[in-house]
């Protein structure tokens, strides 16, 4: 490949093996660019094309440098997060790096949340961690990127709190930032006054800016991976699987000690210890629940993995992480969650064991329902 070949839309180097990074065009499109002279990075193809955009992943250091960068603006920061994968979603140290600026914090993927689900108590409880975390956002919102009208909503909110002033979108990958962008440029501009010009300093990375009515900017800053989730131990394909897209159904099961839950081949949930008691599971309703004794659990995983117990899929298992296992005694209504693929709700007191893919965290909450 030629290495000096940039982008006319972005001018980033043009590079055709990580498809997850900067510069990135498929091969046979790259070639067809170089017998018509246009030479688009995938990100400003469907930018042009599709009025789409997609969200690229910065490395830690860039990600760091751009938080620094938002300390020294005046601005009003929108922090997007998943609701279904809270924790794996919360920027480390972020309160550090805004300074003085106000922090509205936007839960997303608010329709995938059993109606159950009271949106006061779900605030509530993000405000709890939020200040756990060490963030005082000025407002906490819930929203879905998937809808226009809670756009609006969210749109009023922002121009209540930004006071004249920029507006910086700050956000790991995977919780829909994108999209939540996407429509936002829908609901407001429209493609043709977005701006992907001038670079993040210290990062190979333009900026997408959509102008807003008094001369200042929507700022749309590239997400940083987080690692403990579990979307990255998985293909495409079966993202499409433990990521819901509609309402989640809760599934009741009533078990005894020594039984043990197994979540497709993802993760693992055994009752150790205590009275047979109700767990509830809260994961996409395409993921396949299976009961089985604890004592036999490694065996039915061995034997099952890929088959019965998917995803992963057969072709995945060789590179699918071993699972990990977390133990955790619980005194009240807890949940146990799997980052990024849900969480099991655990009524009574127990002992528990949470298992997981390697690099993926399983952790204790105070229930949310
Ligand atoms: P980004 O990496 O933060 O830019 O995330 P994307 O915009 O690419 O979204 C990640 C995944 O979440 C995609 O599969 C989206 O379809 C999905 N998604 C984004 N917003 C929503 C939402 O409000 N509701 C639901 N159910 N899914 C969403």
């Amino acid at each position: 490949m030629n290495e000096k070949l940039q982008c006319i839309g972005c001018g980033t180097v043009i590079q055709t093996t990580n498809s997850n990074e900067l510069g990135y065009t498929p091969k046979t499109v790259l070639e067809k660019g170089l017998e018509s002279g246009e030479v688009y990075c995938q990100r400003c193809f469907r930018l042009r094309h599709y009025n789409e955009i997609q969200d690229v992943s910065l490395s830690d250091d860039d990600f760091l440098r751009l938080l620094n960068e938002l300390g020294q603006k005046e601005a009003l920061i929108v922090n997007v997060v998943d609701i279904f994968d809270f924790s794996g979603s919360l920027i480390p140290s972020l309160h550090r790096f805004v300074g003085n600026n106000p922090i509205l914090l936007v839960g997303n993927k608010v329709d995938i949340l059993p109606k159950s689900l009271k949106k006061t108590k779900m605030v509530q409880w993000m405000k709890e961690r939020a200040y756990e975390a060490g963030l005082r956002p000025i407002e906490v919102l819930l929203t879905s990127a998937k809808k226009a009208n809670e756009m609006k909503i969210l749109l009023e909110k922002i121009e209540e709190h930004r006071k004249g002033r920029d507006v910086y979108i700050v956000g790991v990958t995977n919780v829909g930032k994108s999209t939540l962008i996407n429509q936002i440029i829908k609901n407001t501009v429209g493609i043709k006054e977005v701006i992907t010009t001038s670079q993040f300093p210290g990062t190979t990375l333009d900026k997408i800016e959509i102008p807003l009515e008094d001369g200042h900017y929507l700022i749309d800053t590239p997400g940083i991976i987080h690692r403990h989730q579990m979307a990255h131990y998985l293909e495409k394909k079966d993202l499409r699987i433990i990521a819901p897209s509609k309402e989640i159904k809760p599934k009741v099961y009533q078990l005894n000690e020594g039984q043990t839950l197994f979540l497709g081949g993802l993760a693992r949930f055994d009752f150790v210890k205590g009275h047979r008691s109700s767990f509830i599971a809260y994961v996409s309703n395409d993921i396949q629940l299976h009961r089985t004794k604890l004592e036999k659990a490694d065996d039915f995983y061995k034997k099952h993995k890929g088959g019965l117990l998917q995803p992963p899929r057969s072709d995945e298992i060789n590179i699918f992480p071993e699972l990990v296992r977390f133990e955790f005694s619980v005194k009240e209504k807890t949940d146990i969650v799997f980052a990024g693929l849900g969480w099991i709700t655990v009524t009574r007191p127990a002992v528990v064991s949470g298992w997981a893919p390697k690099g993926v965290h399983v952790l204790k909450r105070k229930a949310l329902v």
